[in-house]
C-alpha cells in the first residue's frame, strides 16, 4: 500500500510542473510567431495533469480526499467511467477540431468555453454533495458553482446565436433587468440557504430563512437551476456584434470558477490553471471592450444592435471598377496600405494576398497591413490567418498605430471588411456609434473587395462604399486578388 502522504506530494510535484508548462505556453501565445507552439505547450500541461489525477486516483484515492474509503471494486468503475469521459469527450473534441472550418472557430470557442463552465458547476455540485471539505471550503464551492452555471448556459446561447441557430439580434423584453437581477439574487439565496443548512445554523440564524419538508440538497438544486436559468437570461440580451467581449467575458468566468474549485477541493492544479485563464480571459475582455469603445456594463445591458438606424439616406452611389484598372492604381502607388476583414477569412484569400504583397514591393511599392482588433471572428483573426501565410509580423500595424497613416496612403485596399472599416461610427445615432475604425477613408483612394451588397456583422449600410474617393471591385476576395496579382505581373 503506498503512503498517501507521499502520493500527494508527488502529485503536487506532477502539478507544479504543469504549471510551468501553463505559464511557459502563455507567454509562447503573447507572440503570433511563437502562438501555435504556445497552444502544444498548453494541450502538454494538460496532458500531464489529467493523466497524473487519473493514476494517483486509481492507486491512492486517500491523497486527494484524505481519509476517505473507497472499495476495489469501486475504484474500478470509477476509473473506467474516467477513462470514459475523457475517450469520448477528446475523441468527440478531436474530430470537431479537424473538421471545423476557421470562420466557425468562434462558435467552437464558445462552446468548449462553456464545457469549462459546466465541468466547473459539476466539480462544485460534487463537492456539496460529497461534503467532505470544511464549510467555508464549500462557501468557495458555492460560489464556483454560480459562475461556472451562469458561464455554461451564457456560452451555450453565445453559441446558438454565433452558430445561427438562434437570432442574433438581442432579445428583450419590460422589466427584463429588474427579472434577471431578482433570478440571480434567488439563485445567491438558495447558494447561502444550502450552506446554513450544512452548518446546521440555520434555527440561530433565524427560522425565516429555513425551508419547510426542504432536504439538504434541495436549496442546492434550486440554487444550479437558477444560476443557469441567470446565464441564459443573461446572454439573451446581447447582440451578435457584442459576442467577442462576450465570449472572453464567459471565458474568464469559467477560468474563475475552476480556480475556485481548485480552493473548494485543494487541487493546486485547478487554482493555478483557473487563475490564469481567469486573468488572461479578464485582461482580453477589458482589450476587446476597449477596442469597440465600450463599457463592459454597457456591452452586458445595453441590448446594443436592437435598435435599427432609420432616417439615414447614403448620399452618391456605388461605383464598380475593373480589375485592370486596380492593378495600375496599385503598381504605381508609392504606398498601399490592407485592410483585411472576415471576409478574406471566408474566401480564404489570405496567401494569395500574401502573394500580391509580394509582387508589389517587387516593384518597389511600400505595402502595410491594418489590423483591427475585432476584424472577423475571433480576436486575432487576422493576425492568424495573414501569419499562416507567411506575412512577416512586421508589416502588421494595430489601429493605433497606422490610423494617421492612411492620410499618406495612395490606395487603401479593403479585403473582406466592412464593420471595422465603417464611418457610420463616427455619427451619432448609429448602432456602430462610438466604435473605433480603421479610418480607410482617409486615403487618397479606397478599393472594397466584397462580393456583393452584403451588409457587416453589425447588418447596417456602410457610408465608406458611397464616398467619391472609393471603388467597388466586386467578387469572391480569392478569385479577385488571384486576377489582380496575374494583372500585376504583366506590367
Ligand atoms: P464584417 O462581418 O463586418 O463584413 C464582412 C464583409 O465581407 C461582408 O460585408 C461581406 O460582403 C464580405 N464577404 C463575405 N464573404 C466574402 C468573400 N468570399 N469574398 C469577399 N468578401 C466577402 O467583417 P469585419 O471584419 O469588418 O467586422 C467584424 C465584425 O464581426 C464586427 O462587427 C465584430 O464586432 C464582429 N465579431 C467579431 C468577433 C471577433 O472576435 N473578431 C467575434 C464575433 C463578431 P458581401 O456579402 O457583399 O461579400
Amino acid at each position: 500500500m503506498l503512503d498517501p502522504t507521499y502520493v500527494s506530494y508527488a502529485k503536487d510535484g506532477v502539478y507544479i510542473l504543469a504549471t510551468i508548462l501553463f505559464i511557459y505556453a502563455l507567454h509562447e501565445m503573447s507572440n503570433p510567431a511563437t502562438a501555435r507552439k504556445g497552444i502544444v505547450w498548453a494541450g502538454a500541461g494538460m496532458f500531464v495533469a489529467i493523466l497524473v489525477t487519473g493514476i494517483v486516483s486509481g492507486v491512492s484515492p486517500q491523497s486527494f480526499v484524505p481519509g476517505i474509503s473507497i472499495s476495489t471494486a469501486q475504484l474500478e468503475v470509477n476509473l473506467g467511467l474516467m477513462a470514459a469521459a475523457v475517450a469520448i469527450g477528446g475523441g468527440l473534441a478531436y474530430l470537431w477540431a479537424v473538421r471545423v472550418k476557421m470562420t466557425d472557430m468562434p462558435q467552437m470557442v464558445a462552446i468548449y468555453n462553456g464545457m469549462g463552465g459546466g465541468a466547473a458547476a459539476g466539480i462544485a455540485a460534487l463537492a456539496l454533495i460529497a461534503r467532505t471539505d470544511p464549510l467555508d471550503y464549500l462557501g468557495l464551492a458555492v460560489v464556483g458553482g454560480l459562475i461556472g452555471s451562469v458561464s455554461f448556459a451564457g456560452s451555450l446561447i453565445a453559441f446558438l446565436k454565433l452558430q445561427g441557430w438562434m437570432r442574433q439580434k438581442p432579445v428583450t423584453f419590460p422589466g427584463q433587468k429588474v427579472i434577471n437581477m431578482l433570478v440571480l439574487g434567488a439563485a445567491v439565496v438558495f447558494g447561502v440557504v444550502g450552506l446554513l443548512n450544512l452548518s446546521g445554523n440555520v434555527g440561530a440564524v433565524g427560522s425565516s430563512i429555513t425551508f419547510p419538508g426542504m432536504g439538504v440538497e434541495t436549496p442546492f438544486l434550486l440554487f444550479f437551476v437558477l444560476g443557469f436559468s441567470y446565464g441564459f437570461m443573461m446572454a439573451l440580451p446581447i447582440g451578435g456584434a457584442d459576442m467577442p467581449v462576450v465570449i472572453s467575458l464567459f471565458n474568464a468566468f469559467t477560468g474563475i470558477a475552476v480556480g475556485l474549485d481548485g480552493f473548494a477541493t485543494s487541487n493546486y492544479a485547478m487554482i493555478v490553471a483557473g487563475m490564469l485563464v481567469g486573468s488572461a480571459g479578464s485582461l482580453l475582455t477589458l482589450l476587446m471592450a476597449k477596442a469597440m469603445n465600450r463599457s463592459i456594463s454597457n456591452v452586458l445591458f445595453s441590448a446594443f444592435g436592437s435598435q435599427e438606424e432609420t432616417g439615414v439616406e447614403m448620399k452618391g452611389s456605388m461605383k464598380p471598377i475593373e480589375v485592370g484598372d486596380v492593378a495600375a492604381m496599385l503598381a504605381y502607388a508609392g504606398k498601399v496600405i490592407v485592410a483585411p476583414g472576415y471576409g478574406m477569412a471566408v474566401a480564404q484569400a489570405q496567401h494569395k494576398v500574401k502573394e500580391m504583397m509580394d509582387v508589389l514591393e517587387k516593384k518597389g511599392v511600400e505595402v502595410k497591413f491594418a489590423i483591427h482588433p475585432v476584424a472577423g471572428r475571433m480576436p486575432g483573426h487576422m493576425n492568424v490567418l495573414l501569419a499562416e501565410a507567411g506575412v512577416p509580423y512586421d508589416r502588421l500595424f494595430d489601429r493605433d498605430e497606422i490610423n494617421q497613416e492612411f492620410a499618406s496612403a495612395d490606395v487603401a485596399v479593403v479585403i473582406g471588411a466592412n464593420d471595422v472599416v465603417n464611418p457610420a461610427a463616427r455619427r451619432q445615432g448609429s448602432p456602430l456609434f462610438g466604435m473605433p475604425i480603421l479610418d480607410v477613408d482617409a486615403a487618397k483612394n479606397v478599393i472594397v473587395l466584397k462580393r456583393g451588397q452584403g451588409k457587416g456583422f453589425a447588418g447596417i449600410e456602410n457610408d465608406l462604399f458611397y464616398k467619391d474617393n472609393t471603388r467597388m471591385l466586386y467578387g469572391d476576395a480569392q478569385e479577385t486578388v488571384t486576377k489582380l496579382v496575374q494583372e500585376l505581373k504583366k506590367l
